[in-house]
């Protein structure tokens, strides 16, 4: 459905991807006149290339510990008023059954993304949401003599007394999320967090380092950060030290897959406070030193090829053991202590200087934004300009792979539309 300018609007929503158009639906059934503008010519493009074009709608356990970003407490006052099962129940309600994988990860049991951005215009459509596309706002700003907020575009100009900034963070920048929406909310008095960085998003190692020459290598690890002195990093604030557990994928370029992902956005925060922080690898999680040491020293009359090729594939256990300048045909017996104990470190804690990571080009999503603090939770409301709402990724929260992102936005749309249809 088309809008004009002259159309009168209780409610403007800027950005129609999952946290406005879950914002628009929740509005338009409560009976409010919803405009959603978007500058982008094709819609839902996150959701349609999300999970690989399936579209992890959630994930069957979520909490606020699968999130970064704002504090547990406050990410949590959102999360519960939209619980996972009722995530489950508004998708059912839409006609797109969710199934979930052994993984806990929940995808429409069409296997196609556009089964869910389907669903969700046509709720827009069916509640008398308008959509207004390809609408780019280049300015939105407070007129207290009508009551009402502006949002203009190069060509036109529209204005309700309440308005939500759905306008998303910085990852895949060509889909339309390019970071604007963090101006139009500092225009309104918000600040952002210090950093503004990718999350979810591959990371780089050295030219010529081993592991670029088992690409397409993947394998079950245990990720953590590191200081050069091979202790644990913490972050000063938190003194915590992150472990991530997950498929690790060996790329031409450095490391993907789920654990790269998801350590990304830590690597990339603890880089910003200390410079020579390392990847830490333990390639066996099931194992720490003293018990791979004693694994090996059981082992007798077999070579070590032999007992690793037993835990990790060939190619990998052959490349460990030539960067370590060890025969592979040699028994643990006949490895000096010190050597099969250099060995045991490899396999558990290698440490990897890792030179960046690839980019909002190819993250997932944004760590960093418009802090929690400066919004009412119970609301979405900012608690800078009333009238106006903030939800999605353009706010200080990011969530690790397996659905968690669309379930905030999902919860952070829903809270917004509920009480911007108050009044
Ligand atoms: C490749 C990829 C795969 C992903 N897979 C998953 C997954 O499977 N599961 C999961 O939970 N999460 C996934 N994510 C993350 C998830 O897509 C995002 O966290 C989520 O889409 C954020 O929703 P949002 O509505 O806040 O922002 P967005 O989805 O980024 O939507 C923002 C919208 O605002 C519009 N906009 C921005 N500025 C303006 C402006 N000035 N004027 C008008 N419109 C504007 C944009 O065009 C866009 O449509 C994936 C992300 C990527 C990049």
């Amino acid at each position: 459905m088309s809008a004009s300018a002259h159309d009168a609007f209780d409610l403007l929503i800027i950005g129609a991807g999952a946290a406005g158009l879950m914002a628009a639906v929740t509005a338009g059934r409560a009976g409010q006149r919803v405009l959603l503008l978007d500058g982008a010519r094709t819609l839902g493009a996150k959701i349609l290339v999300a999970g690989g074009g399936r579209c992890n709608v959630t994930h069957a356990v979520v909490s606020e510990r699968d999130y970064a970003g704002g504090t547990p407490q406050q990410i949590k006052k959102v999360l519960q008023r939209f619980p996972v099962r009722e995530t489950i129940a508004f998708f059912a309600a839409l006609g797109v059954e969710l199934k979930q994988e052994s993984t806990g990860k929940l995808f429409p049991t069409t296997d196609r993304a556009r089964t869910v951005l389907d669903a969700l215009l046509r709720a827009c459509n069916d509640a008398g949401v308008r959509i207004h596309h390809p609408t780019r706002i280049e300015r939105v700003h407070f007129n207290s003599a009508q009551s009402r907020f502006i949002a203009e575009s190069a060509m036109e100009s529209f204005s309700a007394p309440r308005i939500v900034l759905a306008t998303g963070g910085k990852a895949l920048p060509k889909s339309g999320s390019d970071g604007v929406g963090y101006s139009f909310a500092q225009g309104f008095g918000h600040t952002l967090t210090q950093h503004i960085v990718p999350a979810l998003a591959p990371l780089l190692l050295p030219p010529a380092h081993w592991l670029l020459a088992l690409s397409g290598l993947a394998l079950d690890v245990e990720l953590s950060l590191a200081l050069p002195t091979g202790a644990p990093f913490k972050f000063p604030a938190q003194f915590k030290a992150w472990t991530v557990e997950g498929a690790l994928l060996a790329t031409h370029f450095g490391l993907s897959g789920p654990a790269a992902l998801d350590i990304s956005r830590h690597w990339t925060h603890a880089h910003t406070i200390e410079h020579q922080v390392l990847l830490r690898i333990n390639w066996l999680p099931q194992h720490r030193e003293e018990t791979l040491d004693a694994l090996l020293v059981s082992r007798k009359g077999v070579s070590i090829l032999t007992v690793l090729r037993e835990h990790l594939p060939e190619r990998f256990a052959r490349a460990i053991l030539q960067q370590l300048a060890l025969d592979p045909l040699i028994t643990p017996q006949q490895l000096p202590r010190e050597r099969r104990q250099a060995l045991v470190r490899a396999l558990v804690s290698t440490l990897v200087e890792v030179t960046g990571d690839r980019g909002f080009t190819y993250a997932e999503a944004t760590a960093g934004g418009v802090p929690l603090d400066e919004i009412d939770l119970s609301s979405m409301e900012s608690r800078m300009q009333c009238g106006l709402f903030l939800v999605g990724e353009i706010l200080d929260v990011d969530g690790r792979i397996g659905g968690f992102n669309f379930q905030w936005a999902w919860a952070s749309g829903l809270v917004a539309g509920t009480s911007a249809s108050r009044g």
